[in-house]
């Protein structure tokens, strides 16, 4: 059998980056400070360069950066705050850890975010239970930007804050605006495997909102004032390291150029699906004016199971991002959802499966993924 291909290639990233990389490390060692070095705010400036949001405020993960636009809002017990069903669970963590209560909205089934609808439905049953409707957080699962013209009204017209979780989705745009400027406040992740990953653990929070941004650089640091021994707020030990800043202004030199890679590999998926096996695959949607990140490639089929169990066979890994939508985890099945449920959360649960996806996969390889998934599904019809 050939070898087994990875689902994500960062060794070719980093042979890339090769001496910059080391260069910028050794920096940060011969420098000696390690929290709060003068790198962690060359990186915010940079990322909000990027993006055009007007504040970046770093932290040490995705999920404390949809904590504190939260706790810098004031949400707490009693407050609902709406979050899609299906995601990755630190979406309706950061409410719940505040005490919140997150009430699970479905997604639309082509684009896998936040159905409007749904949130509607939903707004009213959390007010019928006695909540008080705080905050919406739309996802941009898999790198695709939430429909954010229609949410951002909507949230508007329902007095609803909106944090959005572009954890997935950093490097998507709708049109000319970049994921991070969308709502009052953007949470990323740095994350390994994330588009713009790191080497450890790291986030943002990006915002437009100057009040909002002095509060969060607070929080983030023991809810700090004038000085760090100076504590006007309760905040959380929740920085960016200096390491992985510098590694982070690396990364997003070429982070451009990947994202461009990404989605001509993308396009090639979805041109070969489309052509070699239409009937048993459905290929991911990207709507008119929209780029995604591309942080996962993910198809719908019916008969997953075999078809996952085909490829490992053949060496292509496959993976299922998510087997359980948050309504129906354990931890959180007590929380309220949506009046209709969400049972297109649930289908897609049952039906997606992502394919190897990287800026370094190379045409080869891809062919291979492509010939070894087309066979696959065609045996399971
Ligand atoms: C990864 C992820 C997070 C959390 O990021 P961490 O840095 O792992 O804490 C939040 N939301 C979504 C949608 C994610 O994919």
């Amino acid at each position: 059998m050939t070898q087994p291909l990875p689902f994500i290639d960062l060794a070719a990233q980093q042979a890339r980056l090769g001496d910059r990389l080391r260069l910028a490390i050794d920096t940060v060692l011969r420098e000696g400070t390690y929290i709060m070095g003068r790198q962690v705010a060359d990186f915010e400036r940079e990322l909000a360069e990027f993006c055009g949001a007007r504040h970046v405020i770093s932290c040490a993960n995705g999920t404390d950066a949809l904590m504190l636009p939260l706790m810098a809002w004031g949400i707490g017990p009693g407050d609902a705050v709406f979050v899609p069903s299906f995601t990755f669970i630190a979406s309706a963590e950061a409410p719940a850890l505040l005490g919140a209560t997150p009430v699970f909205v479905d997604v639309q089934p082509e684009t896998f975010d936040m159905d409007p609808a749904s949130l509607h439905g939903a707004v009213a049953h959390a007010r019928s239970l006695g909540l008080r409707p705080r905050a919406v957080i739309p996802v941009d699962l898999f790198g695709l930007p939430s429909d954010y013209d229609t949410l951002l009204p909507l949230a508007e017209d329902l007095g609803l804050l909106v944090l959005a979780d572009a954890a997935q989705g950093f490097g998507g745009a709708i049109n000319d605006c970049r994921a991070g400027t969308f709502g009052q406040a953007t949470a990323t992740s740095f994350f390994p495997a994330k588009p713009l990953g790191c080497y450890g653990d790291g986030g943002a929070v990006l915002t437009d909102d100057d009040q909002l941004a002095t509060r969060l650089r607070s929080l983030r640091f023991h809810g700090k004032g004038q000085d760090k021994y100076d504590n006007v707020a309760i905040g959380l030990n929740s920085r960016l390291d200096t390491l992985q800043a510098a590694i982070l202004s690396e990364k997003l030199a070429i982070f451009t150029d990947e994202l461009a890679a990404r989605d001509r590999i993308a396009a090639r998926y979805t041109a070969a699906f489309q052509d070699r096996c239409p009937n048993s695959i459905i290929t991911p949607t990207v709507p008119a004016g929209y780029q995604s990140a591309w942080a996962q490639y993910t198809l719908r089929v019916a008969q997953r199971d075999q078809m996952m169990a085909a490829c490992k066979e053949q060496g292509v890994p496959t993976m299922v991002y998510y087997p359980i939508p948050l309504h129906r985890q354990s931890g959180y099945a007590h929380y309220p959802q949506a009046p209709l449920g969400c049972p297109v959360s649930e289908q897609l649960a049952a039906e997606v499966v992502s394919l190897p996806m990287h800026p370094y996969l190379g045409e080869q390889d891809q062919s291979r993924i492509i010939d070894v998934v087309c066979s696959a599904v065609e045996k399971t019809i």
